[in-house]
């Protein structure tokens, strides 16, 4: 419920009001904002009678918050929540889109250095690139762990580009926080319910990806773990779900990027890559989800492809990634 308070409200009036709903038996939240002040309830079992509450002379009008997540919903925040990295990117809000690119895994210093100065070039802010990797076989390439988040952070510094890497075992939750600027969390990890309460209590953005059998709710309920722990840099990243199409990797849900725009606040960027699991539909998948409204991509990018120690098959060689950043934001709704 969000108690939405009248603009000459007074510090007495709103104290009173405090006190009053606590003594109902509610942890009120106090939360100012540029566009409205008001006070939240959360976490209660049922539907609340206003009656119950002491509302005073402060209030104009009370809303019920009719979504299961509450601070990631619209009616509980309604401006748009823009996410910074500390080299500049932005994430959502009237920001053009924002492109994060990276090869898969981190390989090698020479591979991670040569893509930091392509990106540079390119004036692209972020790089990703896995140092642990989630991989379906036990038999495939794991990724250089914490000597491919230095190799990472190291490159990036040169260039001054952040750092976008997933955190996929908590027991390197330090090493990550160090040497990231934003943490993933990988679509295979979206309910590790731990991890997500432990991103809750950083001061660091996090980009979580969408579970490959999540449903939309699901997936912002996920997100709601991290805002109610206290941290709200989140951004979230549809990255195609399991369908029983199999002629690409995932379904790319455009849908829910449209739809979380309309009941979200978060950022919301897309990973055609994964979404597709083919280079040939990267460029038409990242120009519809630029169209739809995306606040940016994620990219995977590879200077051999056919090298790569992982997903070579969706990745852009340098020349593909170019003339795709060359066009993209063209396609943003004005
Ligand atoms: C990745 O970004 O390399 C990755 C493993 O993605 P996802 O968690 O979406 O599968
Ligand atoms: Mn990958």
């Amino acid at each position: 419920m969000l108690i939405v308070l009248k603009k000459d409200a007074t510090q007495p009036q709103i104290d009173e009001l405090m006190e009053n709903i606590r003594k109902a038996g509610y942890s009120p939240d106090f939360l100012p904002g540029a566009q409205r002040t008001a006070i939240g309830i959360r976490g209660n079992k049922g539907y609340i009678d206003e009656s119950e509450l002491g509302l005073n002379d402060a209030v104009k009008e009370v809303l019920h918050v009719t979504k299961p997540y509450k601070l990631v919903s619209r009616e509980w925040h309604p401006t748009d929540t823009v996410v910074s990295l500390k080299q500049g990117a932005k994430f959502g809000g009237n920001n053009p889109p924002e492109l994060i690119a990276g090869p898969c895994s981190v390989e090698n210093e020479k591979q991670v250095f040569e893509t930091a100065e392509f990106l540079s070039k390119l004036k692209v802010k972020a790089m990703r690139g896995g140092a642990f990797k989630p991989r379906s076989s036990p038999y495939s390439f794991q990724g250089h762990g914490v000597e491919g988040l230095k190799l990472l952070r190291k490159a990036a510094d040169k260039y001054n580009l952040s750092v976008v890497t997933e955190l996929l075992h908590l027991e390197y939750f330090d090493q990550v926080l160090t040497h990231a600027d934003m943490i993933q969390v990988g679509a295979r990890n979206m309910q590790n319910f731990e991890m997500l309460q432990r991103l809750g209590k950083i001061q660091k953005p996090v980009l979580l990806k969408r579970g490959m059998a999540a449903t939309i709710e699901e997936f912002l309920l996920a997100a709601e773990y991290i805002l109610a722990g206290g941290n709200s840099q989140v951004v979230l990243c549809e990255r195609g779900i399991r369908t029983f199409e199999t002629a690409t990797r995932n379904t790319l849900d455009l849908n829910a990027v449209a739809y979380v725009k309309e009941v979200s606040h978060l950022p919301i960027i897309v990973d055609p890559s994964h979404g597709t699991g083919r280079t040939s539909l990267v460029a038409p998948l990242s120009r519809a989800a630029i169209a739809v409204g995306a606040h940016g991509l994620i990219i995977e990018l590879h200077k051999e492809p056919s090298k790569a120690l992982s997903d070579g098959f969706q990745a852009l060689n340098f020349e593909q990634f170019e003339n795709l950043c060359r066009g993209v934001s063209r396609y943003a709704p004005t």
